[in-house]
């Protein structure tokens, strides 16, 4: 299916990001390597994860809008590392990281418009 959606922010599409990010990918066998990046996701995943918990554990700061504006930047840096290894990941699967987030759309818009978005399963 052709895409012809443009997420487009601030003039920056998710395509012109991939192809910055993949300019600065740096890793052993670039295109036939998912391992490395799989491995980063799941770290960074982690990092966003760890700050949060350390909000509510430390600060009990349980919603976001009460974070400190330095935490909130540095949750704002680790996504973007996630998003970094996401880019990565499409790439070595052979797509783009607009391919990636239509799809997704697509599948969360089927799943509201069939009543399924609060189900179980990855293909419900
Ligand atoms: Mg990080």
């Amino acid at each position: 299916m052709p895409l012809s959606i443009s997420y487009s922010t601030l003039g920056f599409t998710l395509n012109q990001y991939h192809q910055k990010a993949l300019g600065t990918a740096s890793y052993p066998s670039i295109g036939s390597n998912i391992i490395y990046p799989a491995l980063g996701l799941a770290g960074e995943a982690g990092e966003v994860a760890d700050k949060i918990k350390k909000l509510w554990r430390n600060k009990g700061l349980f919603n976001p809008k009460d974070y400190p504006e330095e935490d909130r930047l540095a949750l704002k840096k680790e996504l973007g590392d996630v998003l970094w290894y996401v880019a990565a990941c499409a790439n070595e699967l052979g797509y783009s990281l607009e391919e990636v987030a239509v799809g997704n759309n697509e599948k969360l818009a089927d799943r509201a418009a069939r009543g399924t978005i609060k189900s179980e399963g990855d293909d419900r």
